[in-house]
């Protein structure tokens, strides 16, 4: 459970659409949405100059990407009614012709990864990091409690106000220790908070980004020096992804 603070994202959601998802592989339904501040499109880019930008999420990974709305000819209301294909006639008929290449691309690394060429295969686990990248930008960008902060917080509270008044009872002539026991509890809980609060974006990676980068690259199963490549990709583009991820984490994922 992640709790959100601060300012949300000015977005305007305007129907479910299907399209291709690097994540899932295949073709997905996406949720499509308007946004008025190019700034918070987390490092996705938009068209030049343009003042508003779409972005579509995938209803079954989460990941938020770039949206062409032109490609679509309608709409849907509602999420997960029909079935991928029913809902591909209704918004985007071309579909699988549109991205026919990379079906058949998907066929083959299902069938046989290794038998794409090495240059091929660099790009297609650099393309997980550059889609999962805004994700993890969205996440560094904000102030977000994660579960243990909650609890560390709540545990904290409890400590610092209730425990003292509890050890007051039971121990005579304490009475005037505490406030130095409420103080010490404070301390103590504070660096354990600002240690979670340190930590809480590693957590994030292991929570939300490992989950997607096992079910987008074990299929391809890429090696230490792909995946190298792909990290300094994404260093050298500046992202919080590169730094947050390790490697050794990764290939435990995908063999
Ligand atoms: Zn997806």
């Amino acid at each position: 459970m992640l709790i959100y603070l601060g300012k949300k994202r000015q977005e305007r959601a305007m129907g479910y659409v299907v399209d291709f998802c690097p994540i899932c592989r295949e073709l997905s339904e996406f949720k499509l949405s308007k946004i008025n501040d190019p700034n918070l499109s987390y490092g996705i880019p938009l068209a030049t100059g343009a003042t508003v930008g779409y972005l579509r999420e995938c209803v079954v990974c989460q990941t938020f990407m770039h949206a062409d709305p032109i490609r679509y000819t309608a709409f849907a209301n509602r999420s997960g009614t029909a079935s991928i294909k029913t809902l591909a006639e209704a918004t985007f008929p071309r579909a699988y012709k549109y991205h026919g290449k990379r079906l058949q691309l998907e066929k083959l690394i299902r069938q046989s990864p290794h038998t794409i060429e090495e240059k091929l295969r660099v790009e297609l686990v650099a393309e997980i990091f550059e889609t999962l990248a805004p994700l993890v930008e969205r996440r560094m960008a904000h102030f977000y409690l994660d579960t243990r902060m909650l609890m560390v917080a709540v545990f904290g509270l409890l400590a610092v106000f209730v425990l003292p008044l509890y050890l007051v009872s039971l121990i005579p002539g304490l009475e005037e220790s505490q406030s130095i026991v409420a103080m010490f509890m404070a301390l103590v809980f504070g660096v354990i908070l600002g240690w979670q609060w340190k930590t809480s974006p590693r957590r994030y990676m292991r929570d939300m980004i490992y989950p997607n980068f096992a079910k987008a690259l074990s299929v391809l199963e890429p090696s230490e020096e792909e995946l190298s490549i792909a990290i300094g990709i994404a260093k050298r583009n500046g992202k919080h992804i590169a730094n947050l991820v390790r490697k050794d984490e990764l290939m435990r994922l995908f063999h």
